[in-house]
């Protein structure tokens, strides 16, 4: 038994999405001919109580898209130091767009209304002139954390005071919808345009989706053509987002409980000298000092229990959709038992 903790993207399709997914009628989707792509773009900007969603191969490309449709060449994006946009992009934002990123000295990823405030440009034609300010819910490098939706809705104000559009990067935003208790259509109510990822935790092989009205959207899908993601007979991809949407949503929140039973041994073992609060499906610790975390990692890897460093003594595990609790039983077991 080969217990993956690495990220909530090395689940693979259950037998039963894989059939769903070999079942779903599909055409040219250049020609939006697609019936199954064409049903799950309507459902989705459905439930966001949007008007428009696209479907995109990967959450970089939907993220970067929408960089692009909010921005002009020489303008800044207001974010986070721990953002995806700006560490996990290849640095696209200035490659894609000509745009560079005012960063936020935040806790776990997230900011305050005022910190937003603060980071816009003044209007001297010196400065770089701010036009977006770009969310992560959930953050990835800030171990899994949920915002807070009313400093959310401060940063909404702020934005709508400024001019700035406002976009969510809810690469996992299915988890904090469920941790939180939260819907899709607050979060569509409040920002411009959303990302969301099928192929985190969910099941899903590939598969992303943007989210916006007509009016910021209109030119999403000749950007996404820009940047090589048309796609053709995409249907089969689409069902599987599908079938992922009514089955493998809820079930979040067995990630959610068995992310933190992992971090309750953790906290337990002497090697371990921090973990940071589990709020979804990440957990990130720091091993002791003296403790070497290579050795963490390989002495783990050699009980066939796979995580990865993230630097600065930084270690994560992610639960996911192919994480059972006997992986769960065992993974706490080895922690109990390891000496390094
Ligand atoms: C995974 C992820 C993305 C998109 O990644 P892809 O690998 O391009 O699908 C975007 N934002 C966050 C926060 C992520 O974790």
């Amino acid at each position: 038994m080969i217990v993956n903790l690495i990220s909530d993207t090395v689940t693979k399709p259950t037998p039963a999405m894989l059939e769903f997914m070999m079942n779903a009628e599909v055409g040219d989707d250049v020609f939006k001919q697609d019936p199954t792509v064409n049903a799950l773009e309507e459902r989705v900007a459905k439930m966001f109580g949007k008007q428009t969603a696209l479907f995109f191969p990967s959450g970089t490309m939907a993220n970067q898209t929408a960089i692009k449709l909010h921005t002009q060449p020489s303008e800044q994006v207001i974010c986070d130091k721990f953002a995806h946009i700006y560490n996990y992009e290849a640095g696209g934002v200035s490659f894609n767009s000509g745009v560079s990123c005012k960063l936020i000295d935040g806790d776990k990823g997230m900011f305050t209304a005022n910190q937003v405030r603060e980071a816009i440009n003044p209007n001297a034609f010196y400065y770089s002139q701010t036009s977006l300010v770009a969310i992560e819910n959930t953050t990835n490098k800030g171990g899994g954390a949920c915002w807070d939706f009313n400093e959310l809705e401060k940063i909404k104000a702020i934005c709508d005071e400024y001019k700035l559009g406002y976009h969510l990067d809810g690469a996992r935003l299915w988890n904090a919808l469920v941790a939180k208790q939260e819907t899709a259509k607050q979060y569509g109510s409040l920002f411009d345009t959303i990302s969301v990822c099928f192929s985190k935790g969910l099941g899903c092989p590939v598969g992303s989706m943007l989210i916006g009205d007509e009016t910021i959207m209109e030119q999403a899908i000749r950007v996404r053509k820009l940047f090589g993601g048309n796609m053709r007979q995409v249907g089969y991809l689409a069902a599987a987002a599908d079938y992922a949407l009514d089955n493998h949503i809820n079930r979040l929140a067995d990630d959610h409980k068995r992310a933190k039973h992992l971090g309750d041994a953790l906290e337990k073992s002497s090697l371990i000298k921090k973990v940071e609060s589990i709020e979804t499906n990440i957990v990130i610790f720091n091993v002791a000092d003296g403790v070497d975390e290579n050795k963490f990692v390989s002495k783990l890897a050699e009980k066939d229990i796979l995580l990865i460093s993230m630097g600065e003594g930084k270690l994560r595990m992610v639960t996911h959709l192919d994480f059972t609790d006997a992986m769960l039983e065992k993974t706490v077991n080895e922690i109990e038992r390891l000496e390094l």
